[in-house]
């Protein structure tokens, strides 16, 4: 049966912080009520954030596909349809699709300031392939 996407790709996500293809379509901006930004993220196969951290912490429902979140000096979390991942402040984590499947998330980021995220190092290929084992 064909499935048919819940929101649009959207944009392409910037290449300093993102390896592979990563879109997003934004949900909701943040307001005068809403102390956070929404979004979709939709990773292609092998597509992954850079390693980050962010101020005040982030939530991440996955609607489609398979993939890992992984905090940094823990073993990477298999994630799939389903799954909701509720990232504490100031943690260094990336998250993105498996090698071999997309994977699709909303993700709600809390504002510290104007901030919500600190963007840091890749993800190597060999910090990626190691947890698609
Ligand atoms: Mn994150």
């Amino acid at each position: 049966m064909e499935t048919r996407e819940i929101f649009p790709l959207g944009e392409p996500l910037s290449k300093h912080w993102f390896i592979g293809k990563a879109y997003l379509y934004p949900l909701v901006a943040r307001d005068n009520n809403n102390c956070f930004s929404a979004g979709t993220v939709t990773f292609e196969p092998g597509a992954r954030t850079n390693w980050h951290t962010h101020p005040k912490g982030q939530v991440l429902i996955v609607i489609e596909g398979n993939g890992f979140y992984q905090e940094q000096g823990k073993i990477a979390q298999p994630i799939k349809k389903g799954d909701v991942v509720n990232i504490p402040e100031n943690v260094i984590h990336w998250h993105g699709a498996s090698a071999l499947g997309k994977m699709v998330h909303i993700t709600i980021t809390n504002y510290s300031g104007d901030e919500n995220v600190t963007w840091l190092n890749p993800v190597t290929d060999e910090e990626f392939y190691e947890v698609n084992q």
